[in-house]
């Protein structure tokens, strides 16, 4: 362990921190949390509440910011899948909830387009539940221009179809709106999974607004939230059914004073033991943490965050003009709403090492530098500004420059 008297808790721990301008990946620790976040979050901890009462004054705020009917903090968006399809399987029934993930005898069945497949699904099929795949990739092969069309998921869904899962993304299709109306066509219900679709606020309303049932959103990601935080937000007896899976309902049913925003115990017949989403239990300085996030990301705006990203990535470009080797721009990725970023086209063989080599590099110097690597077979190495702290873009080109040279 370090002895330095300054050293954070980390260094403390003897685990070196690292300079993350990948994005908000989950195997790199997310962001950096605003202090106001984490100042809320610690004052959580010093007093006890009931977590149903939490999660109903959630349920208002996040309907509020939303325009969903209801809204539940999660310990992610991957756990708001798995309890948003345990609630499309099981509905208000508090039997079914006991019996997952044996989905015997139940509608078992999750409709989703080939091309939306992802290994976030585990989270939906940790339910108990079959995905049904639909359609042929044929946009990304390159064999054709169609991807799967909405009559293909209205063919696919039968009787034991308990949802539809659309993956939202820049590139998503068909259209939400369509898959909307081929499932509710069925009455089957649209979960969506819009994990990563914050910024822009707007998205925020987006999918409840074209129909979803249910929608997924990371509270990790670019929202600002504790990192294993996330929202479940839509229609309220899903919301409901989903809440009655996940909190700890040790309680006799004469006890229990759910609160209305949440709630309604004239729906049901008694209540569930603990649920299938009992180990992705969300703690009350994480469901503190997220409404905080939630309120400042909607408060900064679109155009104030992506004046701060841009101005951070510009300060990247200057401190990094005429290192040798490179050809540097500012890029916007417009698979995420025009995120700012700084793209490193390394001319490979004047620099004597590949962009993937770079990365490396990067990744295993002093300080650590994490970049985007997802363009390297293009020789291009990407630096996202969303888990940067301000200042960090000039330890990242002083350490590019210890690589390729240069003054
Ligand atoms: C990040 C992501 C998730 C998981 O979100 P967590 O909040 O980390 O659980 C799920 N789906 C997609 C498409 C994602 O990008």
């Amino acid at each position: 362990m370090t002895a330095r008297a300054n050293a954070n808790v980390f260094e403390r721990l003897g685990v070196r921190t690292i300079i993350n301008a990948h994005t908000t990946a989950t195997r790199l620790s997310g962001g950096i949390m605003r202090p106001e976040v984490a100042d809320a979050m610690r004052e959580a901890t010093q007093w006890c509440v009931d977590m149903a009462t939490l999660e109903g004054r959630a349920c208002e705020v996040i309907a509020r910011h939303t325009g969903a009917e209801a809204g539940y903090v999660t310990s992610g968006a991957a756990a708001a899948l798995l309890l948003g399809t345990a609630a499309c399987v099981t509905g208000l029934d508090p039997s079914k909830m006991n019996r997952l993930p044996d989905t015997t005898g139940m509608k078992n069945e999750v409709v989703v387009a080939r091309s939306q497949r992802n290994f976030y699904d585990h989270a939906v099929r940790t339910a108990g539940v079959t995905l049904v795949e639909v359609g042929i990739s044929d946009r990304y092969s390159g064999a054709g221009v169609r991807d799967t069309e909405a009559w293909e998921i209205a063919a696919a869904i039968t009787e034991r179809t308990a949802a539809v899962l659309y993956v939202a993304g820049a590139d998503s299709r068909p259209p939400l709106s369509e898959v909307v109306a081929a499932a509710h066509a069925k009455g089957v219900a649209v979960l969506v999974d819009a994990a990563a679709q914050l910024p822009p606020v707007a998205n925020l309303r987006r999918f409840v607004a074209e129909g979803a049932d249910l929608v997924c959103f990371s509270g990790g990601k670019a929202l600002g939230g504790p990192q294993a935080s996330g929202i479940l937000c839509g229609k309220r007896d899903l919301v409901m059914a989903a809440a009655l899976q996940h909190l700890d309902q040790d309680i006799y049913w004469e006890q229990w004073n759910p609160p209305a925003a949440l709630f309604d115990k004239t729906r049901i017949p008694g209540l569930p033991q603990h649920g299938i989403g009992r180990p992705a239990k969300v703690g009350k300085e994480a469901i503190v943490g997220l409404l905080t996030a939630l309120e400042l990301f909607v408060q900064e705006g679109d155009e104030a965050r992506r004046l701060r990203w841009t101005q951070q990535m510009e300060s990247l470009l200057a401190a990094l003009d005429g290192v040798p080797h490179a050809t540097l721009a500012l890029a916007r990725d417009r698979r995420r709403h025009g995120l700012p970023t700084v793209a490193l086209t390394l001319d490979e063989a004047a620099a004597g090492m590949t962009a993937l080599d770079l990365v490396r590099r990067l990744q295993d110097g002093e300080p650590s530098v994490h970049a985007n690597p997802s363009r390297v077979h293009d020789g291009v190495v990407v630096f996202s500004p969303v888990a940067l702290k301000p200042g960090e873009e000039l330890t990242i080109a002083a350490r590019v420059r210890a690589e390729l040279g240069g003054r």
